[in-house]
């Protein structure tokens, strides 16, 4: 099968969030069953390209203003031959950024026009045919709509599969957008692109793919209310059927404590003297008190108010009483960045702050904390708490979407359990349920050991997603012809 992701990031060249670790991932997955799978993304500013292959001919991606001249660079995705391209043009990715400033702006809009018509010129340039397009979000949601108007003609057998990673971000744009887009007004409708009298690619998108899915089953369920469908829930019901929850896998491969070039000290589920060696290190490099005992609890996020941690801001002080401590790294909102700096100066040796964004750091917390909050008010799949049973690191979640997926409550009359939840996000919620893990953690020891082990040995790579979402374009396919 010919299969080609088009994206706006790509783990280890651009990544904001879990979208980029699937698209980094899961074309490795596919490649490796032996598909034909490529990458399109743009060239922002930020990925150098040193190292990456430049394609004689420039790309003209049309416009309706004209043509967009575009570079096109190439390599592979690390550890495999799956092609990536990138597509530059310095005027519309040129800025380090790979999001914000999109809504409502021209500059937005050619964004990811030229992503999404870009990523369509390059399939005729490369003389590259796909039977699915893999689109991911609203910044290529654009594709789906070109496959069904502009560009049927040319793709009349492609079906499209649209990912739903983060219904949250849905930028609107002026109706005049479809003139530079190519794409008639008759297509300006409700049940397309039309929505309150503006544009929306993200709502186009699901109208227009062959087939829809979102990253776990939960929060495919959770999509068609209205709470959890940011206005389009009825969208989701109309397409109920064509519609997957298939949960991410992780790079097992980059998340593997036995192999981690990051943390302090390698381990596995047969021996965790690692672990131990890894927390000490953790809390001596966060100003941290070294002390076993103390339960650690730990925190890497997007400082935003999806992931509740204006709720873990609340709870510190109690918690800090009962003699945890705390590892945070984030970046995002300003004012939760602030407080928690203000925690740890509140808190010298109980609680440290690293606020930006750390790949080696985040491991190192995966590694060395006992149990890691993610008490988030929704989370389409979530991947912190996968990469914490991986390290034998207990997740305490808030019991929506692909956290309630993923882990599996303690059981104190079987000992059964991977991790405890809450079932809403309130500071008295969080705090009951971290003080009986950290109960647990002092307590129960063996109880807590048999835990871990059973989280580290989860199956939680890319195989089983790989094979759903290859029945998925396989139904896509059928459809479409
Ligand atoms: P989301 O996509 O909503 O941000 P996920 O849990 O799906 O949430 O994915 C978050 C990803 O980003 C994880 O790989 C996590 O380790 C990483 N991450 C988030 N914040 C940071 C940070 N400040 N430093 C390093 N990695 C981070």
């Amino acid at each position: 099968m010919k299969i080609l992701f088009a994206a706006s990031e790509c783990v280890p060249f651009a990544k904001a969030g879990g979208l980029g670790d699937v698209v980094g991932a899961l074309p490795k997955a596919l490649r490796a069953l032996g598909h034909d799978v490529r990458v399109v993304i743009p060239r922002y500013g930020s990925i150098p390209t040193y190292s990456l292959e430049r394609l004689s001919a420039p790309l003209g991606v049309p416009l309706g203003t004209g043509t967009a001249w575009c570079g096109v660079l190439t390599t592979t995705l690390p550890d495999s031959d799956v092609p990536i391209y990138f597509i530059e043009h310095d005027e519309v990715f040129g800025g380090t950024k790979i999001y914000g400033g999109e809504e409502g702006t021209r500059w937005g809009l050619a964004r990811t026009g030229v992503l999404s018509r870009g990523a369509l010129e390059l399939c005729r340039y490369l003389d590259f045919m796909p039977d699915v397009i893999h689109v991911h979000d609203w910044p290529t949601s654009w594709i789906p709509v070109m496959l069904n108007t502009c560009e049927q003609s040319y793709f009349p057998k492609t079906a499209t599969i649209l990912t739903i990673h983060n219904m949250a971000y849905q930028p609107r744009f002026p109706v005049e957008g479809l003139e530079l887009l190519e794409l008639g007004h008759e297509y300006f409708r409700g049940d397309g692109l039309e929505d309150f009298g503006q544009l929306n690619p993200f709502k186009g998108g699901l109208y227009h793919s062959t087939m829809i899915t979102t990253v776990s089953p939960s929060y495919s369920q959770e999509i068609r209310t209205p709470k959890g469908g940011r206005g389009l829930h009825q969208v989701m019901e109309f397409r109920g059927a064509d519609l997957l929850g298939i949960l991410n896998g992780i790079d097992t491969s980059v998340w593997n404590p036995a192999t981690d070039p990051y943390i302090a000290e390698n381990y596995h589920a047969g021996d965790l003297r690692g672990k131990a060696a890894c927390k000490a290190s953790l809390q001596k490099e966060m100003g941290l008190k070294v002390d076993s005992s103390a339960p650690l609890l730990g925190v890497i996020s997007r400082m935003t108010e999806q992931k509740g941690l204006d709720v873990v801001v609340e709870t510190i002080p109690g918690l800090v009483a009962k003699g945890a401590q705390l590892a945070v790294l984030g970046s995002g909102d300003a004012y939760l960045e602030n407080r928690f700096r203000q925690l740890a100066a509140e808190y010298p040796g109980q609680v440290g702050a690293w606020m930006g964004y750390n790949e080696s750091l985040a491991h190192k917390i995966e590694a060395g904390v006992d149990l890691f909050l993610m008490p988030s008010r929704f989370e389409p799949c979530g991947l912190n708490q996968m990469y914490s049973q991986r390290y034998g690191t207990l997740p305490i979640v808030h019991a929506t979407g692909g956290l309630d997926d993923t882990v599996d409550q303690f059981d104190p009359a079987t000992g059964e359990g991977t991790g405890f939840k809450l079932w809403n996000v309130s500071p008295a919620a969080l705090e009951n349920t971290v003080s009986w893990a950290m109960d647990v953690f002092r307590s129960h020891k063996p109880l807590f050991e048999t835990m871990q082990r059973r989280a580290m040995g989860l199956p939680l790579g890319w195989d089983t997603a790989a094979d759903r979402y290859l029945q998925a374009y396989d139904w896509a396919m059928e459809r479409k012809n």
